[in-house]
């Protein structure tokens, strides 16, 4: 599993648009990491390449935003969560179909999100330095 280091935010988002070129309505890739370390920038590029032009932010205070690319994209972030609920995941669920779904803090999802095709990871490693590592999750071709 490679790691790459970028050294600004439009770099990552460019790392983004060419895994967003790999994906399709179904896929899951969840992208790890602490506060800051670029999770929704990464996303961001990525909606980019699957056609997005709305803009893509936070969903921190939400549960997840929805948006139209070349086809539907899903973004959600489980920050808040510790686990989920079967209620939650009802909640959660309708922004996995049909769509390319985004999940930063996948963690409180264990085992119950779908499985992930790609699992993203970030971590600060300068100040505009951002290593990221990009594992594909399945053997899918
Ligand atoms: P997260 O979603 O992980 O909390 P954000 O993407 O919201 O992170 O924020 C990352 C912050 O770090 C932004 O302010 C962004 O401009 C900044 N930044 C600096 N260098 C980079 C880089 N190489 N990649 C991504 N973001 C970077
Ligand atoms: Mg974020």
């Amino acid at each position: 599993m490679a790691e790459t280091e970028t050294s600004s935010p439009a770099e990552t988002e460019a790392v983004a648009a060419r895994l967003g070129d790999e994906l399709r309505p179904g896929d899951v890739v969840t992208v790890a990491g602490e506060l800051g370390s670029g999770k929704t920038t990464f996303v961001r590029g990525a909606c980019r390449s699957l056609g997005v032009t709305a803009p893509v932010t936070s969903p921190t205070f939400t549960i997840g935003h929805r948006y139209e690319g070349t086809v539907p994209v899903s973004h959600l972030d489980l920050y808040r969560f510790t686990g989920l609920s079967h209620a939650e995941w009802g909640d959660l669920e309708p922004y996995f179909d049909d769509a390319v779904a985004f999940v930063e803090w996948p963690e409180a999802g264990a085992g119950v999100l779908p499985a992930p095709r790609f699992r993203v990871h970030m971590r600060h490693s300068g100040s505009d330095q951002r290593a990221i590592t990009i594992e594909r999750a399945d053997t899918r071709v």
